[in-house]
Formats: structure tokens, sequence, C-alpha cells
């Protein structure tokens, strides 16, 4: 068993204020769409966390010692309300974003989720096309859910799966959810055209590492992409070991050594996953049969393209997965803040970031901490 660190001191509290020269006259950044951080990465995804409650207790993100019944959630008043997220979404788009992904927790528990789809649905990006609107879900909700979201606008989803053997599956989520039910869940989501969807397996040596080749057989040929992630860590609660990654190699030459895979070329910039295709007889990549990714997040990191933001459920701006502080937007939304004074205050920001963490993780020694404070929960930020 490992040591669990259980957690003293709120880390939601501790936050950031935009830099003051964000609304002075003379050092005001506006939208241009232009935005670069200070490794000329530009933004472009924007990841929203709008709950932090969850049902399910997956050990690698909320493991049940911690998130227990005594665990304060965020009250009410905290949360951002669906106008001042589409409002804050706005400034991010004309700031140059053209893909939004609602996330948690568990998305689907936020209440009339479906309102703020349709909102988010109606924005466009700086060259007047609607937003990669998605959202990553544990799929439970989702056989009732399917078809409102689709009808609010949401585009596609992307669906956690640990494994397809009821057993594992139960142990992983922690409240013995059943997996047939997640499995209806991706049936109604594909027939109500929440496609392509993505398939989310993190994988965890020692737990779940046999789901890995019953996965790829059973999504092969669908039209769905199964992306296997390497299990991070991420927050200080879910007792990582370097000695529970399986590296993302090891899963491709399993993998590769039952059902022959090819590489594909990245789909986009800054996009994480590394893409790999189903061959037919000849050796070719075969398009019927589509492909797998892999997120290397550990063995391999990929910071050098990374153009996304976090907004946390309580309107805190993440400038990385692994950061122990947010910027308060908040207090600009609910204060006397203009758009263009949020616009300038992401603007600055943004131009001030220099996050790479999982870079500087590889050059670490394996199991060494990095010496950071606390790191936020995932649950709390979103994946
Ligand atoms: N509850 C939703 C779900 O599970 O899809 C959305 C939020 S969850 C935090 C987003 C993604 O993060 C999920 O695919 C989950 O598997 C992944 N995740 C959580 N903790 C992780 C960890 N320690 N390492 C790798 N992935 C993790
Ligand atoms: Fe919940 Fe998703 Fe975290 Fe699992 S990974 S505990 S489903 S938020
Ligand atoms: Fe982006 Fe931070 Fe992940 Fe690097 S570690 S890819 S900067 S979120």
């Amino acid at each position: 068993m490992s040591e669990r660190v259980i957690p003293l001191v709120d880390q939601r509290i501790a936050s950031l204020a935009p830099p003051p020269a964000a609304f002075s006259a003379g050092t005001r950044i506006a939208a241009t769409g232009l935005l670069t951080d200070r490794l000329g990465r530009p933004l472009r995804d924007l990841r929203i966390s709008v709950t932090d409650r969850c049902n399910f207790r997956c050990n690698y993100c909320m493991p049940k010692e911690v998130f227990d019944k005594n665990y304060n959630y965020l009250p009410h008043a905290s949360l951002l309300s669906f106008e001042e997220i589409t409002r804050l979404a706005r400034v991010f788009v004309a700031h140059g974003v053209k893909k939004i992904r609602l996330t948690g927790g568990e998305p689907l528990l936020r209440k009339n989720i479906e309102v703020l789809i349709e909102q988010l649905s109606a924005l466009r990006t700086l060259e007047g096309e609607p937003l990669d609107l998605t959202l990553t879900t544990n799929g439970s909700l989702l056989a009732r859910k399917a078809r409102a979201l689709k009808a609010a606008g949401l585009q596609r989803v992307t669906v956690s799966l640990d494994g397809l053997d009821d057993a594992v599956f139960r142990t992983m989520n922690d409240v013995d959810f059943p997996v047939a039910d997640v499995l209806a869940g991706i049936d109604a989501a594909q027939e109500a055209g929440l496609g392509p969807i993505k398939i989310n397996m993190v994988v965890k040596r020692g737990t779940n590492e046999h789901e890995i080749l019953p996965m790829a057989r059973r999504f092969m040929g669908t039209g769905m992409v199964l992306r296997f992630i390497e299990y991070m860590d991420v927050g200080a609660t879910n007792g990582w070991r370097m000695n529970e990654v399986l590296p993302s190699a090891d899963v491709v030459k399993l993998i590769h050594s039952e059902l022959p895979l090819v590489q594909l070329d990245p789909s986009s910039p800054g996009e994480t996953a590394e893409r790999w295709g189903f061959t037919d007889a000849a050796g070719q990549y075969d398009p019927r049969l589509g492909e797998i990714g892999v997120i290397s997040s550990v063995t391999h990191a990929f910071c050098q393209d990374c153009n996304r933001a976090r907004l946390s459920t309580e309107g805190q701006l993440y400038l990385c997965l692994f950061a122990s502080k947010g910027y308060d937007l908040r207090s600009l939304l609910r204060g006397e803040a203009s758009d263009a004074d949020l616009a300038s205050a992401l603007g600055h920001i943004w131009q001030g970031r220099s996050d790479r963490y999982s870079e500087l993780r590889a050059a670490m020694p394996p199991d060494a901490s990095d010496g950071s404070p606390r790191r936020v929960e995932m649950s709390y930020i979103g994946g």
C-alpha cells in the first residue's frame, strides 16, 4: 500500500491577481488573436470545469479517503454562473481560442448544462466559424442525456473508460458502477451524432493493463478513437508512483504484437495524442479500421506546443495542469471590469506564461519530488 498524503490546507483559496499593468492606460492589451506566451505558444484551447463534484471515485483522481462525506465541495455561490462562463469564453475566443472542452468533476452533474452548451455554441471564432465544442464525461449519465446535449449544440464527446471487464471497471471507479451502463451511454452518444467519439483509458500498471488489448479490439473499426493515457502525477492526493506508469511505448508495442499499427501524422498543432493506425493485410493504414492514440504526459512531454488554458469551477485561470495557483478572474467578473479589461487581463496573464511542467519532470529522476507547492486537484480544474 502506498502512503497517501491528506491535504490539510485548501489550495483552492490561494489565487493570483492579474498584473496591474493590465488596467493601466498605455500597457493594456487588446484581443487580436495574435497573443503568444513567453515560449511563443498561442492560446487556442480552453477547458472549463463546470463542477468539482463527481459520482465516481477513481482512485487516480478523487480517492475515497480524501473525497469522502466530509469533503467540502464548493458552495453554489462560488461557482461561475453560465452567463459568467459565456462572457469569459467570449473573451478567450477573441484572443484566438477555437476549441472549448467542458469538464469537471463530472460535467453532466451540473444542473441544466444544456443551457450553457446552447450559449457557448452560439459563439464564433475570429474566422466566423463555430467553435469546436466538446465535453469529457465518465459516461454514467450519457444514455439519459446524449440527445439533449446534441440538440443544445454539443459537437462531440470524450468518454472515459478504463476497462471492459466489469470487475476491473467497478474497482477503478470505486463506487461499484457497472460498465454496461457506460457502454450504453457510448451507444447513445453515437446514435445522437456526438461523434467522432473519443474514448480515454488511463492505464495503471498492475491494475488495468490486461484490459488494453480487449479495449483495442472492442473499438477497432467502430469510428471511435481509443486513447491510452499515462497515469499522471496530477494533484496531491492520488499517491502517484512512477512504477505504476505504463509507458505509452509499451502500450503501442503490446497492441502492435496482435493488431499491427503504423504511426500517423499529428492531426493538428498542439495535439496531445500520438496517432497510430490499424493496418490491412498489406501493412498499410486502413481508415476503415481506424486508429488509436497514446498520450504520453509522463514519458514524452509535449509542453512546447501546449496551447491550453484551464478555467476552474470558481473562475480561476490555470496555465498548466500541474500549476499550484490560478489567476482569479471571478473577482473581475463580479466587479467593475469591462470586457476590454477582461481581455487585457487575459492578455497579460498569457503573455507571462512560461509553464512547462512535464518537460521539467522528464528531466528529474523517477519518483523525485519537483519541490513545488502542492498542486491543484484534477477534479477541480478538469482534465
Ligand atoms: N469526470 C469526467 C471524466 O472522467 O471523463 C471529466 C473529468 S476527468 C478529471 C478528465 C480526464 O482526466 C478523464 O479522462 C480521466 O481519466 C483523466 N484523469 C484523471 N486523473 C488522472 C490521472 N491521475 N492521470 C491521467 N489521467 C487522469
Ligand atoms: Fe470523476 Fe472523472 Fe475524476 Fe473519475 S476521472 S473521479 S469520473 S472526475
Ligand atoms: Fe501544458 Fe503543463 Fe501539460 Fe506541459 S505540463 S503540456 S505546459 S498542461
